[in-house]
């Protein structure tokens, strides 16, 4: 295998020289400037006339922008692997993904010695440079959730946490020379990167050829591994001997690396400002190009090359090499897996991730997934709790990329939303046009989810449901075709999408008229809810009885031995008043001793700046309950009392609904319970303890919201949707996705 068909990359050596710490930084920045991709640095920890590499190479990061930088090699004996490891991982996120690593046994022996380092013969280098690479990428797999043990002759690490991951692949690179390094990096490395100084006639093939049977014998493809060289000469105007002469001389001498040796990272020693100019304007564009010649005459294989762990992470039934070109498509074997695999509550391992950046490419993703066989997500802000945006070997469109949020028309007070844009950037962007949109309780939630299913938030009984605000929506059907729905065009569709979306397609784009909102009143109370039922009771009666601008949600957790119950409630008023805050106020402060009490009057995006920027890490399966209640009677309110004290809960909410959203035409939109004044949840670890616990509150309920219900049986359907509803839902289920491709949500089958 002459040619690995790997694409051409060329960069600087710099040597890291302290007597004018300028200079080589200045050196990197021009390599940056002339368009190298790569500047690399020797890494010799014991010498005094260096700058530290890792130093240096942070600062160079901190200077530069697009250019990548790795050591050169650097002196793993004198450099802790954990650390290492924590360290590329640091300066490759701050750097947005530039660092590369390459690796090295030592050298030097008496120096690595005097500064601590362990004397190894060169034998025992690779063993430790082996064990090293192992803890390396132990530790950068951040989403493995077991402490990363390596129990080697070298290294020892009980239980280290892991990450983190770092922002790409990392290559790492081996300085290699002597055969048990080349079958080193045959089996654990990403690039071999000798001198080619060192490397005498044949030099290169014999050492590919050690490489790429140690590959091979390790179930890898020899094109995993790059190879690079670092190159010294001189330009003059004649043949002075190899490289030493003119440029076209440079590009016929390393022509032959390239396509009969291989190499495909050319790396210019010298620390030469103009030598490097001059490389970089006639030779890399020159060799590049002959090398493109040679390839195409010769079909050389240019095909990105797949690591042999990815594929095989593959889960049967999808046929990866087909995914449309151009889509983010992340797999099991990937780096940025952890971060996409699971949600918010319910971890997965789906086979494939998508994630398109616009509609055309959700339209491809949706295509594609449905030649394959096997399950199909759509994930907005992978909030969902009936809506299951994650899977076990299926596909996921993952639509978190999609998440712009701009005015279409000021005047109208009327925005667009991606559905990957979660609901507290959107607060933040509606908060200095004095604007807000009423969404849900949490920051986290994304557009997409809840604005299909309904969206009951902090503002909903003065402002309404946030399906309420929806103007036109932009849908992927079933068939791949992109429509628009409003009250004008596709009506029916527009009726279904708000309330029962998740059935009908995938939305890209929300339009929202949204309403004038100043700061708000927002009130954290905790009660002693011994009398959990009065409590309620009264709690009910007394939102009831509010102005609209009070919206009151209440939280219960199970009872704690020795402690009260305690009840919780997070309540917006929706005025900057401070006296109408309390106004509205009082009448809950009195229902029970207050245990705690906070009230602040903030931009509703403050509130809503509740939730981490962090990756979900959602384990397990969520089991919840949910009901729609118009009054919380005595009865219900014993019944809750009851099911609390059976320690079968662990989360109990109810948030008030009524005023506004009973403003609404129950026929108007397919979120049809609209004369409920509280929606109420229940989640429990236990599914069948659960189901116990809430069979007493069931009778009570005239209704559903379909958001927060994990049980799919049949019954629930009718409980979401009155009859006449559900009946126009399945109609148009059978018109819009006859086949139902949209299933893993609220299904209406
Ligand atoms: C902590 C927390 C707090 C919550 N608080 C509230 C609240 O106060 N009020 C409230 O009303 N709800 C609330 N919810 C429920 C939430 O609104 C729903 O779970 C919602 O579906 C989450 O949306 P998402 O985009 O984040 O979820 P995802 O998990 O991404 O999606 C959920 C489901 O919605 C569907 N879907 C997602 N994107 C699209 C799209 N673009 N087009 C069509 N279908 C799509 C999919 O079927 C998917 O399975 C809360 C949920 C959580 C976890």
């Amino acid at each position: 295998m002459p040619d690995y068909g790997l694409p051409l990359q060329f960069g600087t050596f710099i040597t890291p020289a302290n007597q004018k710490p300028d200079v080589p930084v200045a050196l990197a920045k021009l390599s940056e400037q002339l368009g190298f991709d790569l500047v690399t640095f020797q890494d010799h920890p014991y010498q005094p006339s260096f700058l530290d590499t890792w130093t240096l190479m942070t600062w160079v990061a901190a200077q530069t922008s697009t250019i990548h930088i790795a050591p050169n090699v650097l002196n793993i004996p004198l450099r802790p692997p954990a650390v290492t490891a924590r360290a590329a991982a640091s300066l490759d996120l701050l750097s947005g993904g530039r660092f590369d690593l390459g690796l090295g046994a030592g050298g030097f022996w008496d120096a690595v010695e005097a500064m601590g380092g362990r004397h190894l013969t060169p034998g025992q280098g690779v063993d430790a440079l082996s064990e090293a690479i192992d803890v390396i990428r132990g530790i950068w797999a951040a989403g493995d959730r077991a402490p990363l043990v390596v129990d080697g002759d070298y290294y020892h690490l009980h239980g280290a946490k892991r990450g983190p991951a770092p922002a790409h692949e990392i290559p790492l690179w081996i300085g290699a020379l002597k055969p048990r390094m080349l079958r080193l990096t045959g089996r654990k490395g990403d690039g071999w990167l000798p001198s080619l100084a060192y490397l005498g006639p044949g030099g290169y093939a014999a050492g590919n050829q050690v490489i790429d049977d140690a590959a091979l014998g390790a179930g890898r493809d020899p094109r995993e591994i790059r190879r690079l060289t670092n190159i010294s000469g001189q330009f003059a105007r004649a043949n002075g001997g190899f490289l030493v002469g003119p440029s076209d001389q440079w590009v016929d001498e390393l022509l032959p690396y390239a396509v009969d040796d291989g190499v495909s990272t050319f790396i210019l020693a010298g620390d030469d400002s103009a030598a490097m100019q001059r490389f970089a304007e006639e030779v890399a564009p020159a060799l590049r190009e002959a090398v493109r010649r040679e390839r195409a005459s010769a079909g050389t294989d240019v095909s990105v090359v797949k690591r042999a762990s990815v594929l095989a992470a593959r889960r049967d039934g999808i046929d990866y090499g087909r995914v449309p070109a151009g889509l983010t498509a992340i797999e099991p074997g990937d780096l940025g897996f952890a971060d996409v695999r699971s949600t918010y509550m319910r971890g997965g391992s789906p086979g494939l991730v998508l994630r398109p950046a616009d509609t055309a490419q959700v339209v491809e993703a949706l295509a594609f997934a449905k030649t394959q066989n096997v399950a199909l997500a759509v994930r907005s802000g992978g909030h969902g709790i009936s809506g299951r945006s994650t899977n076990d070997g299926g596909i996921v469109i993952d639509l978190g990329a999609m998440n712009a949020i701009e005015v279409v028309d000021e005047a109208a007070r009327r925005i667009r939303v991606q559905p990957g844009a979660r609901w507290m950037d959107v607060a933040a962007a509606l908060e200095p046009y004095g604007w807000a949109l009423s969404s849900g309780d949490y920051g986290g939630v994304g557009v997409g989810g809840l604005a299909t299913a309904g969206g009951i938030g902090f503002l909903a009984r003065e402002h309404g449901l946030t399906i309420d605000h929806m103007v036109s929506a932009e849908v992927v059907l079933a068939d791949g075709s992109v429509v628009t729905a409003s009250d004008d065009e596709n009506p029916d569709l527009f009726w279904a999408l708000r309330g029962a979306g998740a059935n009908f397609g995938i939305v890209t784009s929300f339009d929202f008229e949204v309403d004038e909102v100043g700061p708000v009143g927002y009130a954290q109370l905790a009660f002693d809810a011994t009398d959990t039922a009065a409590f309620l009771e009264n709690w009910g009666a007394a939102v009831e009885a509010s102005p609209r601008d009070l919206t009151s949600f209440l939280i219960m957790g199970a009872p704690r031995a020795g402690q009260p119950a305690v009840a919780q409630l997070i309540s917006v008023v929706d005025s900057d008043d401070p006296d109408t805050v309390i106004e509205r106020l009082q009448p809950l402060a009195d229902l029970a001793p207050l245990l705690q009490q906070s009230v602040q009057i903030l931009p509703y995006a403050a509130v809503m700046a509740n939730a981490s920027d962090a990756p979900h890490r959602g384990q397990g399966e969520p089991r919840s309950r949910s009901g729609l209640i118009e009054h919380l009677t005595p009865e219900f309110s014993r019944a809750v009392e009851t099911m609390l004290a059976s320690g079968d809960v662990h989360f109990f909410a109810i948030r008030s609904v009524g005023g506004a959203v009973a403003d609404v035409d129950p026929d108007a939109t397919a979120y049809a319970h609209r004369t409920a004044n509280f929606s109420v949840a229940a989640l429990g670890s236990d599914g069948e303890r659960l189901d116990r616990a809430w069979h007493g509150l069931h009778g009570h309920f005239a209704g559903l919201y379909l958001s927060f219900d994990t049980d799919q049986s049949p019954e629930r359907l009718t409980d979401a949707f009155p009859e006449a509803t559900l009946a126009r839902l399945r109609l148009l289920k059978t018109r819009f996705d006859p086949q139902n491709t949209f299933r893993d949500n609220f299904n209406i089958v």
